[in-house]
């Protein structure tokens, strides 16, 4: 689906040599993140006219670019590169003034970050660095000085409007594990919640295709496809402690209760290989469902796959199970390579009970009554998007490619 990119831009804001740029070259590794910053305006222009890059040169042209062309003129031209950005994750350097974050503030979840460091340390690092001309021979009395001009002095009070820090006191090893103890946890939670990750749900009737769809989206776009159902019969199959809860309830003709189902998919959810996305097929089933979903995570969407009951109930009756091995076969889409016979066990197959008509249009009913409430919860979320079914398998993919893309 044609969704908004909404990413996270994470600003930072320090008094200098306090390590904005280990940070961001931090976010850089760890999270791809795009970096910008606002010297690199300034020093481009003075590159430009082949001018010596010093404190006093970079001042200098940002005093006569904020006099001439607005206070503003550099955050303008940062929130605008920002915007422009595709990336997912944003690190803006070198904030200074509140200027500076006026723009930024109107973007996407733009995370404000201040970085702590005692003067003595920065000074140190300072000289080590040697970024500017004359570092290397400057007193800590005229570092100290330089804090008072114009470019920093407004630092401190951007600094206040932080909501997070950043204490880069310490070693390396020290400021990461920080960071990814607690930046990487605010940011996380940000990004679980809004980032275009596709978390997606398939739903319709028997017979629609779904399973089959899941599956073929998830090789595509290499998200694990998750089905309750094949999960309950793998528990079964591993005869685990839920397994045989499992096989009772089934044996006994109940449905599997919500609380049962919520927990095995929350565990699922849970899993690695679900932080990239995934495909959800027969889950959620009804309200309760979706709502247990939507405090774990936030559906990007919701597809139905819309076939009419009389297609449904064809479909189904064409449907033929080995009575050994219970190899499901489909007369027309997937049919055995003799007729009536299993392809791998030469035994004979029948209609399940299951899919006799009656059967299937009870389910049909019950499907419905359903999938209605469904459709307006995620309608009223904004995530909800039919497909005709009634097409070919391969239709009915590209027209599932074609709306994700
Ligand atoms: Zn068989």
């Amino acid at each position: 689906m044609k969704n908004k990119k909404q990413k996270i831009i994470i600003g930072l804001v320090g008094l200098s040599a306090c390590g904005k740029g280990t940070v961001a070259q931090y976010f850089k590794k760890k999270y791809n993140a795009n970096t910008h910053k606002f010297s690199i305006i300034l020093r481009d222009i003075l590159n430009r006219l082949y001018y010596k890059i010093d404190r006093t040169s970079l001042q200098t042209l940002s005093t006569i670019l904020r006099t001439n062309f607005g206070e503003d003129v550099l955050a303008k031209v940062i929130a605008r590169d920002v915007k422009n950005d595709k990336n997912k994750i944003i690190v803006v350097d070198g904030i200074r003034r509140m200027d500076d974050i006026k723009y930024l503030k109107k973007l996407d979840h733009f995370l404000l970050f201040k970085i702590i460091v005692k003067p003595k340390i920065r000074y140190k690092r300072l000289v080590q660095r040697n970024e500017n001309l004359g570092d290397t021979k400057k007193t800590y009395k005229e570092f100290l000085d330089d804090e008072k001009k114009e470019a920093d002095l407004k630092i401190p009070l951007v600094m206040q409007k932080a909501k997070y820090a950043i204490d880069n006191n310490g070693s390396f090893k020290e400021l990461h594990k920080q960071i990814s103890h607690n930046v990487e946890r605010i940011t996380h939670n940000v990004m679980r919640s809004t980032l275009c990750v596709p978390r997606y749900m398939i739903f319709g009737p028997q017979g629609s295709g779904k399973g089959t769809q899941a599956k073929v989206l998830s090789a595509k776009l290499n998200i694990p496809h998750i089905s309750t159902g094949s999960i309950f019969r793998e528990q079964i199959k591993k005869q685990t402690a839920l397994g045989k809860k499992i096989k009772n309830i089934v044996r006994q003709g109940k449905l599997i209760s919500d609380i049962i189902t919520n927990k095995v998919l929350k565990k699922r959810l849970s899993a690695k290989d679900c932080r990239a996305g995934f495909i959800l097929d027969g889950y959620p089933r009804n309200l309760t469902q979706a709502k247990f979903l939507d405090k774990l995570i936030n559906t990007t969407l919701a597809l139905e796959i819309w076939i009419s009951d009389e297609e449904a109930v064809k479909r189904i009756s064409q449907r033929r199970i080995c009575v050994k091995c219970e190899k499901i076969y489909h007369l027309k889409f997937n049919p055995p390579k003799t007729d009536g016979i299993c392809d791998l066990c030469n035994s004979k197959l029948s209609v399940r009970k299951d899919d006799e008509k009656d059967a299937v249009k009870k389910r049909l009913r019950a499907y419905h009554s359903q999938t209605a409430l469904l459709i307006n919860y995620y309608k009223k979320r904004k995530v909800y998007k039919k497909i005709n079914g009634m097409l070919s398998i391969k239709e009915v993919s590209k027209k599932i490619y074609k709306m994700i893309e």
